[in-house]
């Protein structure tokens, strides 16, 4: 199969639309990553999506949808505090887990009765969900495992030949994947599954936040973890991925030079001087981190990189959800120097 890509123009999202309501799969930019789209009530479709990804089936799909008749469509029940969230964070990179209606298949639920919802901030996702008239789900458009694409050409690297079109919309602008959140004491509160760039510091303002251990930690093997997608290894490109923290430049730089050999890089803010060894630059805010990551860890992979030392980011803020992605990479690999 030919992989063509098309920009977002009207014409092509009605080339998409077409294909997906004849059971295939499309990629289409959102602002958080690209996304690999198939109706959300098609299971055979849903089969491509994983079968294209290598995904593993008990991870779920996220559902994104263009208006709020849509979620009413695919879930049981909506607490007061989600429509809440919805007028303030929709759209926008904000998932919310609901009971599941029955026409979402297990293969979408990855086998739980619940469905994962968010409605994209992007024009070109809305208009093709319009087109659609049925929620697309739609994980990450990469093959399982390495870093979220968020330009065409990440995805057509990891799945030229296994899908049939990318609907190209540049880069996207968050970079990295949505906040997912599940609702307990019956829909009061917030549980953050992934961090993403609805922070827990914005979510506080609407209801007490907690953040599920597996953010920071490795869950344990076969342990039952809520959010199925944080058990496995995650985002690494081919190099060994190595975490350094430190506050200390002069430090850092030290370490670094005396680690230069063939293959290794690091992975740095921009403003760090001294270091001599081969250096990829992520930003120096961490929205601008957020933005770069996935690039920066693909590179590494386009410079033959053998190792890459990885400068963590804050962990507050948005950084708290580069960290979370940085820590799979690295497969929790950190040096504090
Ligand atoms: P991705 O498709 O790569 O953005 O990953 C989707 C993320 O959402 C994964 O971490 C999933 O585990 C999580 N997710 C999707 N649906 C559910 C659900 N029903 N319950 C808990 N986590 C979910
Ligand atoms: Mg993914």
């Amino acid at each position: 199969m030919e992989t063509k890509i098309l920009a977002a123009d009207l014409d092509s999202l009605k080339e998409a639309a077409r294909l997906i309501k004849s059971g295939d799969i499309v990629a289409m930019p959102t602002e958080t990553v690209y996304g690999l789209a198939a109706s959300a009530y098609d299971t055979n479709a849903c089969a491509k999506v994983f079968k294209a990804k290598g995904r593993p089936q008990d991870n779920p799909l996220i559902i994104h949808i263009c208006d709020i008749d849509m979620l009413y469509d695919s879930v049981e029940e909506v607490p007061p505090l989600a429509l809440t969230l919805a007028e303030k964070f929709w759209p926008g990179p904000l998932t919310m887990i609901f009971k599941k209606k029955d026409v979402i298949p297990y293969a979408v639920s990855g086998g739980l009765d619940t469905v994962a919802v968010r409605m994209p901030d992007s024009k070109a996702a809305l208009e093709l969900i319009r087109l659609c008239k049925v929620p697309l789900a739609a994980p990450s458009a990469n093959r399982s495992g390495s870093p979220s694409p968020t330009c065409a050409k990440h995805v057509y690297d990891d799945l030229n030949g296994r899908i049939p079109l990318i609907i190209d919309g540049g880069e996207c602008i968050t970079g990295i994947e949505s906040t997912v959140l599940c609702f307990t004491d019956e829909g009061k509160n917030i549980h953050i599954l992934r961090p993403g760039a609805v922070t827990a510091e914005m979510l506080g303002e609407y209801a007490s936040v907690t953040l599920d251990g597996a953010v920071f930690q490795k869950p344990a093997d076969n342990a039952k973890v809520l959010s199925p997608g944080m058990k496995y290894k995650h985002y690494s490109p081919k190099a060994e991925i190595i975490i350094i923290e430190s506050d200390n430049e002069e430090k850092l730089a030290e370490y670094l030079n005396s680690h230069i050999e063939s293959g290794a890089y690091a992975v740095l803010y921009g403003n760090e001087k001294n270091v001599l060894m081969p250096r990829i630059d992520y930003g120096n805010t961490a929205e601008e981190k957020a933005h770069n990551l996935f690039s920066a860890l693909r590179k590494t992979d386009e410079l033959g990189a053998v190792r890459a030392y990885v400068r963590s980011p804050e962990k507050d803020g948005i950084g708290t959800a580069v960290y979370n992605r940085l820590l799979r990479a690295a497969a929790f690999r950190v040096i504090k120097i």
